[in-house]
């Protein structure tokens, strides 16, 4: 259930269930239909592996204290905290900071259920903070993968300027790498 759909630059990112890395190897088949505009953002976008950005202590201390507020069940604490960490990580990286937004249950479709969307055009980042099936409150793991990887929709437009945002090899791996850059040292980035 990866999402491998092409995006239109109006239509917002959305992270449903299934997260992880691209498969190796082959470029997806809508590669192909893409515009050469399209397709040049895609390719440089799937060769870019990680970000000019040394974390320092701030980061993930905002992060854990991120993943304290979500513990605490209060969504406008839990929106604060994650508020707090994406401004640092945009100053970090000399971008402008974008309006964090956090909701209770999770949304469904056909396709799993929503995690989280970046919208493009006047950027903001939607989050949830319950599954959708059981309520319960979202692992901090998972949510701050799921807000690294809508951050890094953002830094597709903002800071790498590559009018599009897709879901290639590389963008997993700044999604890992900031996801990392965030943690307290030692801790595996991997285990959602
Ligand atoms: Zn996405």
């Amino acid at each position: 259930m990866k999402d491998r759909r092409s995006h239109r630059a109006t239509q917002p990112r959305s992270r449903t269930t299934a997260p992880g890395a691209g498969g190796a190897g082959a470029l997806p088949a809508f590669f192909y239909r893409l515009a050469p505009r399209d397709q040049k953002a895609y390719l440089r976008s799937d060769a870019i592996d990680a970000f000019n950005l040394v974390a320092g202590a701030t980061a993930p201390a905002l992060a854990e204290a991120l993943s304290a507020a979500l513990e605490g069940g209060s969504a406008a604490a839990t929106a604060r905290a994650a508020q707090d960490l994406v401004t640092e990580l945009c100053r970090l990286l000399g971008v402008r900071s974008l309006p964090i937004e956090v909701k209770g249950v999770r949304p469904r479709n056909a396709r799993g259920e929503l995690h989280g969307i970046f919208y493009p055009d006047a950027p903001r980042i939607a989050l949830w903070t319950r599954t959708a099936m059981r309520r319960e409150v979202v692992k901090p793991r998972t949510f701050l993968r799921t807000l690294m990887h809508e951050l890094v929709h953002y830094f597709d437009y903002a800071l790498l300027r590559l009018g599009n945002s897709y879901h290639t090899r590389g963008f997993f791996k700044r999604e890992s790498f900031l996801l990392r850059a965030i943690l307290p040292s030692g801790s595996e980035a991997d285990q959602a």
